[in-house]
C-alpha cells in the first residue's frame, strides 16, 4: 500500500515573500537581469528558479563597485547606509522591503529616541547578522543590544529603562521567556518592573501558523518540513512540528528523504516556512506517492 502525502494548506509564501517575487517577476518581463542584494528567499531551489530567470544575488561589497544598474532590496530591509551607496552610484533601487518590517523599523527608530532621552537601553531580540536585524541596527546607528538568548543580556543596565523589540520572524515562546527574565534582573537590582516597555513584533504571518502546524502534524504518521537552512522561522516552525509529531523530519529537496523513514499505508504531512514556495510542497507531494 502506497504512501498517502497531506500539504497544509496553510503552508507556502508568506505575503512579504509573493510581493517580492511578483516584483521580481515582472521586471524581469521586460528586463533581462536583476541584482538582488542578498538571496531573495533562503531557500536554495526557488533561488536557481530565479536565478534561471535573470536574478544574480550580490553582497554588500559588490554594491559598492557596480554602477548605474538596478538592484532589489528584499523582504527583510536594509540600513539606511545602503540606501546612501546606491544614491551615490546612481543605482536604481527596486525596493521590496516587507511593509511589516518598514513599520518595525520605524517603531524602532522611535523607540530608541524615547529610551534614550531617559538614558536607557534598545534591545532588538533576533538573530545576530540576520540580513533584517542589520536593517533594524542601521536605524539607531548601530546602537542596540542584539539578544539572542539570555546569555546576551549580561551587558544591560537593569537599573535604567529597557525597550524592547523582535525580529519579525523570531519565537513567540523565546520572547516571552527573554521578556520575563529581563523582568527578573530588574527586579534583582532593585528597579521597577515597569520601565521595561515590550514590543512584541513577531509577524502573524508567522506567529498564527504554530497553532495550524501543531496540529497538522499531530495528525499525520510523518511530517516533512520543507525549509533552506538559512531561514530563521524555518527552524521556529520546524520546532513546532518536531514537539508535535517526533517524526517530523526537516528537508531542503526530494533528496534529503529516507525511505526507510515510512511504513506502507502511513500518510505524510507535508509543510514549510514561509520562504518555502507551494509548487516546492507539491512536488515533494508527487514524490512521496511514487514511493
Ligand atoms: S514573515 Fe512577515 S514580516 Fe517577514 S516577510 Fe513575511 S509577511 Fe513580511
Amino acid at each position: 500500500m502506497g504512501l498517502i502525502p497531506h500539504i497544509d494548506e496553510k503552508s507556502g509564501f508568506c505575503y512579504g515573500v509573493i510581493r517580492v517575487v511578483k516584483q521580481a517577476e515582472s521586471f524581469l518581463k521586460t528586463n533581462s537581469h536583476l541584482n538582488s542584494l542578498g538571496s531573495i528567499v533562503h531557500n536554495t531551489t526557488e533561488v536557481s528558479r530565479l536565478r534561471d530567470m535573470g536574478i544574480s544575488v550580490i553582497d554588500h561589497d559588490t554594491l559598492k563597485q557596480i554602477k548605474d544598474s538596478a538592484v532589489l532590496i528584499r523582504a527583510h530591509g536594509e540600513p539606511p547606509s545602503t540606501y546612501l551607496t546606491a544614491k551615490e552610484n546612481g543605482i536604481k533601487i527596486i525596493d521590496c522591503t516587507c511593509p511589516v518590517v518598514l513599520k518595525l523599523q520605524e517603531r524602532i527608530k522611535k523607540g530608541y529616541e524615547e529610551v534614550k532621552e531617559k538614558g536607557g537601553s534598545l534591545v532588538i531580540f533576533g538573530k545576530k547578522c540576520h540580513a533584517e536585524v542589520n536593517g533594524l541596527l542601521g536605524q539607531v546607528n548601530g546602537d542596540a543590544l542584539v539578544v539572542e538568548s539570555k546569555e546576551d543580556l549580561a551587558g544591560l543596565d537593569f537599573q535604567k529603562p529597557i525597550v524592547v523589540f523582535s525580529q519579525t520572524t523570531n519565537d513567540t515562546v523565546g520572547y516571552a521567556n527573554i521578556i520575563a527574565e529581563i523582568k527578573q534582573r530588574v527586579a534583582d537590582a532593585g528597579g521597577s518592573t515597569d520601565n521595561v516597555v515590550s514590543h512584541n513584533t513577531i509577524c502573524r504571518q508567522v506567529s498564527s501558523r504554530h497553532p495550524n502546524l501543531k496540529q497538522f502534524a499531530a495528525k499525520n504518521d510523518v511530517v516533512l518540513f520543507v525549509s533552506g537552512k538559512e531561514s530563521s522561522n524555518g527552524k521556529v516552525l520546524f520546532g513546532t512540528c518536531k514537539n508535535s509529531n517526533p517524526r517530523s523530519y526537516k528537508i531542503e529537496s526530494t533528496s534529503d528523504i529516507d525511505p526507510s523513514w515510512f511504513n506502507p499505508g502511513e500518510t505524510v504531512g507535508i509543510c514549510g516556512a514561509t520562504s518555502t514556495p507551494t509548487w516546492q510542497l507539491e512536488g515533494v507531494a508527487t514524490f512521496i506517492k511514487g514511493l
